[in-house]
């Protein structure tokens, strides 16, 4: 079975519609997806339609943006019942976050002698709301920069000006409200954070001990020492296995739908106690 539990559509900041997705993910033999879009569940009645439709596994999830000791930290529920209210009151207020944080964004970029750039992000976001890679394509397309990945490096990656995540809530609060919906409680790529390992550990019991259920072992294309090492902690803290691509688009910075090493079979995978999914 190929379980891809971590991808993104335009609902957010993907580029494939999330029936494209589907036909995408069937097409790349994705047995059970999971479509995690950024701080939103917009796209998921039309995923599972598709799904529904092309006779394939699907589970409803998200990916909150979080923060934990002022690091910004992403938290995916699987497997959410979308319609329960606590869950979908905060998302509704994780979308107010994402317009006034890009409002900010937008007035640091102003400062560095770039402006209009919420007006432009606005408009490449289209319905979904507003994240960083809507600025990066906009920062390319006035010539800013050269690159998508040159408008993270100097704008809006990590400790850059455009990096503003003081409005997110933190992780504990993410965790209850994924539980409260009845979903599990996932770590997105942990070694993705740059955090020592030290307080990489801190953040996963503190996650533990607040309800977190499980970490991704395998985001992407990652190397087999990385993959060693996340079997390791998630073995150490005795939490469940997740793997996904983190998939947003058809090009060479995300890695392919499903396209993915295998979890180690010695670890409980998230999807051990769900039930037809095998
Ligand atoms: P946001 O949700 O607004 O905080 O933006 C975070 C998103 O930016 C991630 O989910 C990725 O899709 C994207 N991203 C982060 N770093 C990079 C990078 N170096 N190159 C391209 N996209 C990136
Ligand atoms: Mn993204
Ligand atoms: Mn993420
Ligand atoms: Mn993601």
């Amino acid at each position: 079975m190929i379980a891809d539990l971590h991808t993104h559509s335009n609902a957010s900041d993907g580029i494939l519609r999330p029936e494209e997705l589907v036909s995408r993910a069937k097409s790349q033999g994705v047995s059970l997806l999971a479509l995690t879009d950024h701080d939103t569940t917009a796209g998921i009645d039309a995923a599972k339609r598709e799904a529904i439709a092309a006779g394939m596994g699907f589970i409803a999830c998200v990916e909150i943006s979080t923060l934990w000791n002022g690091i910004g930290i992403h938290i995916v529920g699987l497997n959410i019942d979308t319609a329960e209210p606590t869950l979908a009151n905060a998302l509704s207020s994780q979308q107010n976050i994402r317009d006034e944080r890009a409002k900010e964004i937008a007035a640091r970029l102003a400062k560095l002698g770039v402006s209009g750039s919420y007006e432009g992000a606005k408009q490449i976001a289209g319905n979904a709301e507003i994240g960083r890679p809507h600025f990066a394509q906009h920062l390319l397309n006035e010539g800013v920069v050269t690159s998508i990945e040159q408008a993270f490096k100097k704008y809006l990656g990590a400790g850059k000006p455009g990096d503003v995540k003081q409005l997110w809530p933190d992780v504990r609060e993410a965790t209850a409200w994924i539980r409260a919906a009845g979903g599990k409680a996932v770590i997105a790529h942990p070694d993705k954070y740059k955090m020592t390992r030290t307080k990489l550990r801190a953040l996963i019991e503190d996650f533990k001990n607040h309800g977190g259920q499980a970490i991704e072992v395998i985001s992407g294309l990652q190397t087999p020492n990385i993959t060693r090492d996340m079997t390791g902690l998630c073995e150490r803290f005795a939490l469940e296995a997740s793997c996904g691509s983190d998939f947003h688009q058809p090009n060479a910075h995300w890695q392919e739908l499903g396209s993915f090493g295998k979890l180690a079979p010695h670890l409980t995978p998230v999807w051990h106690d769900w039930p037809n999914v095998a």
